[in-house]
């Protein structure tokens, strides 16, 4: 079996530059896919931490102007990964986050930073530079979508193309006067083409014009079929539906594994669990809360959006801190939602414990730590946090949408009495409804052989890349038209 090459190209990857679950995924994908007989090398902007991890790297192209300045191609490996960056220093020779600047605004040339990402994926595609032409483009998000309208609009052959939505809720739109200055022919801007609305729109155009899209869950795949959470974009995918697949998440087991994590005060697995206590009294102590082995602990890593239902947790924290369990929350984002956790902790000391900020190591001793982690999305695509809970012991307490659906079992009767269960489901999501699945947990909690059963269960559970990785290697073989 030869092996099938694929272009990612995606503007996140862990562990160069990471904002969310789109970094996990890039970066741990590629490692799966090699033991399914795929090759990836991966296209990711030229940020500074990129480069310096690159600087044994060779320069395998120059771009004399791409929109603005001049621009190579990088090739080297780092972290394992197969990478290619793209150095263009008038678009990402910045520091900090990858979409906004200090300011909290969109960088203001953020059309042409993602354009020129998918110009060079194009261009590789096109095999208009030296590197070898991939089989397959598979474009992430956004950021990357404007790839498969790039090799649409140059014509004759190309690569098969894909595009996976991580999150619909971000869409990359700007204005229609930049079809010219972003080099696409004016038959573009269509309804059939990159035209969204009035303006051009990046994942619109991807998925317009990619051979297949994919999204993280097979319960996200459905669900953006309809006008709640299809963003404006619902009809398009109704009628490219037959192009849809949801492929479920998976999540480094390497960089997750109680067993060998050095973030971890002790090692631990399903069988030992010592080293799991001391991971709680670490967290208890570093995050302000009383050291107390029997509350029970409720730990939270998140963005502080809209989407994921924090807002909901702020208000149901009465029943939580009445129910005598405590809070650990480690995030960052909204300004509403960190003054909310920040006022709740000075309210209940000892009891609610909030870090705001982004902090990995901290990420894993919750995980390590809690008794439980709360998902309380109103939609969530995949989510990451309740595999990584699952895998740590954490028994996860999730909304009952997306990929928080298909990756935890709730403990309802028939679930207990199978043996089967792994989490809580809260459906649909509000906050009387999340009231009610903490006073569940807690009485889950007061019964340990059952609590013990569902963390057993989540430690049991296989939130690898293996399976997943085996769907996007079937996809890829489809879509080349290649066993
Ligand atoms: P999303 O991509 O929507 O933010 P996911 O659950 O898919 O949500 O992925 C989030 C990833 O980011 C997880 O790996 C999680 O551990 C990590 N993460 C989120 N917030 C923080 C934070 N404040 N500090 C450290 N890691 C975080």
């Amino acid at each position: 079996m030869t092996a099938l090459a694929v272009l990612s190209v995606a503007s996140e990857v862990y562990p160069l530059v990471k904002t969310g679950g789109l970094a996990d995924v890039a970066g741990a994908l590629p490692g799966a896919l090699a033991a399914e007989g795929v090759a990836v090398r991966t296209l990711v902007p030229g940020y500074p931490k990129v480069m310096k991890a690159l600087e044994g790297g060779t320069a395998v192209h120059a771009f004399a102007d791409l929109f603005g300045g001049p621009a190579r191609l990088v090739a080297g490996t780092a972290s394992g990964l197969d990478l290619i960056a793209l150095d263009a220093p008038h678009l990402f020779a910045r520091d900090g986050n990858p979409y906004v600047g200090p300011d909290g605004r969109d960088w203001p040339n953020n059309a042409f930073r993602f354009a020129a990402l998918a110009r060079a994926a194009a261009d590789i595609g096109l095999g208009r530079t030296p590197l070898p032409v991939p089989d397959v483009v598979h474009a992430h998000d956004w950021q990357a979508a404007m790839a498969p309208a790039y090799l649409h609009y140059a014509g004759g052959a190309r690569p098969g193309t894909v595009v996976t939505v991580h999150n619909l809720a971000f869409q990359g739109q700007f204005p229609a006067e930049l079809l010219g200055p972003l080099g696409l022919p004016p038959h573009a801007y269509a309804v059939d083409g990159i035209e969204y609305y009035g303006t051009i729109g990046y994942l619109k155009a991807g998925l317009q014009l990619a051979d297949r899209i994919t999204t993280v869950s097979p319960t996200y795949a459905a669900e953006i079929l309809e006008p709640e959470a299809g963003m404006g974009l619902d009809g398009l995918l109704r009628v490219r539906a037959g192009a849809l697949a949801g492929i479920i998440n998976g999540i480094d087991v390497d960089v997750w594994n109680p067993a060998t994590d050095p973030l971890l005060p002790a090692a631990f697995d399903a069988r030992r669990l010592k080293g799991r206590a001391k991971a709680k009294a670490a967290l208890q102590q570093a995050m302000g809360l009383a050291v107390d082995p029997g509350a029970l602990v409720l730990g939270v890593v998140s963005r502080l959006s809209w989407q994921k239902g924090l807002d909901l947790l702020v208000d149901a924290l009465p029943v939580l801190v009445g129910e005598g369990a405590q809070l650990a929350l480690l995030g960052a984002g909204e300004p509403a939602l960190e003054q909310g956790f920040a006022a709740a902790q000075a309210r209940w000391p000892g009891r609610i414990g909030c870090r705001i900020g982004y902090d990995e190591a901290l990420a894993h001793l919750i995980q390590a730590g809690s008794d439980a982690i709360l998902v309380p999305s109103r939609f969530e695509p995949c989510g990451l946090t309740q595999l990584c809970a699952m895998r740590y012991g954490a028994v996860p307490i999730v909304a009952r949408v997306g990929g928080l659906a298909d990756t935890v079992i709730d403990a309802n009767e028939m679930a207990l009495a199978a043996g089967v269960a792994t989490g809580l489901h809260v459906a649909p999501i509000g906050r009387e409804r999340l009231e009610a699945a903490l006073r569940r947990a807690a009485s889950l909690w007061n019964d340990p052989p059952t609590w013990r059963r569902l963390q057993k269960n989540g430690m049991a559970t296989d939130v690898s890349w293996t399976h997943p990785a085996r769907r996007y290697a079937a996809l890829y073989r489809d879509l080349v038209g290649r066993d």
